[in-house]
């Protein structure tokens, strides 16, 4: 008999891998944060015990989702400027407001809200490009979650630093601080290719290779983008970054909204990896990724809500929907991207654009206990035939009842367990006050 830290029962386990297996009345058991076997409810008496034990019995226990790309401390902008064009919106909104106020402790407020925000809807591991790297990772730490956070580099100034050097200087100090930590880790995150200079780039390309971190960008969100390119190199910005060895498994290419024959070519031979941000490319009507086509490529292609700014919220189970939905529409085909596929883009595939498929994103044995409950067992949900068709579906961010992070509990039964919910309001009104009058 062996005595575990955990044992966690659940009607239903959806592992992800292999094979989006389904498992009925099994169980988790979690030793030292670890999934250290899963096996059929009734046997788990023969072989566990613990003080500890969890019953979702009408639950789907699943493992967290992966926001494979989010500017966490925008969240106190969320409704700012809506409706707009994404230059329009950036240049005359966002840039401006960033301006004024994105200083670290706005960086570490919003970022705080935002966790909260990921938590209640179930995201136990995030991708984030913004500035001030080392107050969204004390925030990270406090909330629990796992985290990777992008070395931003954009040409213009900001209150951050001023200098592409300085950024990478800046971004490589935060790197180097929180190299060993068990949950958080740093990214390359050149902004666009508009905001960018081509030696800036190369010397990015280096470094990431350098010390092996992947490379997080924008990548032709809009035609726009596109567009620009064309008319001041002749050249897509995709082309661009290939000439110069930039695109390879280690880039993230965010949106890919735009892609011809051409650009099909170049991801086919590199194999870069894909986010795709359907409801913030929706919004700001910059254009559909063409995932099934990436898909029978053989690419990767995971998900991720974009900021509160465009879209509005963190909320992967809408990200799910709405990618079913929009590849179902462009392709004309109600078959693509079924309710599985869409899980596993939103948990494993982020895992594995992040490089880090070997400790989270699907239950298995000895990846961490990062995992969720959602409650099925609502109005809104039954009868369950299918627990993947009613998570994509029909549920919605209410029934996440529980999360757990490397075995550590983040909420259970809608209760914030490492974040004080009333004062996370607070600061919102405070922010909210002072930007509203400003
Ligand atoms: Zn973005």
């Amino acid at each position: 008999m062996n005595s575990v830290h955990q044992i966690i029962y659940a009607k239903w386990l959806m592992t992800c891998e292999p094979n989006n297996k389904v498992l009925e009345n099994h169980a988790l058991i979690i030793h030292d944060g670890v999934i250290k076997d899963i096996l059929p409810s009734k046997e788990v008496s023969l072989h566990y015990q613990s003080n500890e034990v969890h019953e979702y019995s009408t639950h789907a226990v699943m493992p967290g989702f992966v926001n494979t790309h989010t500017h966490l401390a925008m969240s106190f902008f969320r409704g700012l400027a809506d409706d707009l064009s994404l230059m329009d919106w950036l240049n005359n909104h966002i840039w401006p407001a960033e301006n004024a106020w994105v200083r670290e402790e706005f960086v570490y407020d919003a970022s705080l809200f935002a966790m909260a925000e990921m938590i209640r809807s179930g995201t136990t591991c995030f991708n984030d490009m913004y500035f001030f790297l080392q107050a969204t990772a004390r925030a990270a730490d406090v909330a629990g979650i796992r985290g990777r956070i992008g070395i931003t580099v954009i040409g213009f100034p900001t209150a951050w630093a001023k200098t592409s050097d300085e950024y990478i200087a800046k971004g490589l100090e935060f790197y180097a601080e929180y190299k060993q930590h068990p949950r958080i880790g740093a990214t390359f995150a050149p902004h666009a290719i508009y905001t960018e200079t081509e030696a800036t780039l190369i010397k990015i390309r280096d470094l990431a290779e350098k010390h092996n971190l992947k490379i997080n960008m924008h990548i032709q969100e809009t035609a726009d983008e596109v567009n620009q390119s064309m008319s001041q190199t002749k050249l897509r910005p995709l082309r661009r970054l290939n000439d110069i060895g930039f695109v390879s498994p280690r880039l993230i290419a965010v949106h890919m909204t735009q892609i011809d024959e051409e650009d099909l070519e170049i991801i086919s031979a590199q194999k870069p990896q894909i986010v795709h941000c359907p409801e913030s490319n929706m919004k700001l009507a910059s254009g559909s990724c063409p995932v099934t086509t990436l898909q029978k490529l053989g690419i990767n292609v995971a998900l991720g809500t974009d900021s509160v700014a465009s879209n509005n919220d963190l909320n992967m189970l809408a990200e799910m929907r709405s990618a079913a939905y929009h590849s179902k529409l462009i392709t004309s085909n109600p078959e693509a991207l079924n309710a599985y596929e869409v899980l596993t883009m939103a948990t494993l595939n982020g895992a594995k654009a992040l490089g880090i498929d070997h400790v989270t994103g699907s239950l298995s044995k000895n990846k961490s206990a990062d995992f969720i409950a959602i409650n099925l067992d609502e109005i809104e949900t039954l009868p369950v035939y299918h627990p993947a068709s009613q998570i994509v579906y029909a549920a919605s961010r209410s029934q996440v009842t529980d999360v757990w992070v490397a075995g550590k509990q983040l909420m259970k039964n809608r209760v914030l367990l490492t974040l004080d919910e009333g004062e996370l309001k607070k600061k919102a009104h405070y922010w909210f006050n002072k930007i509203n009058q400003s």
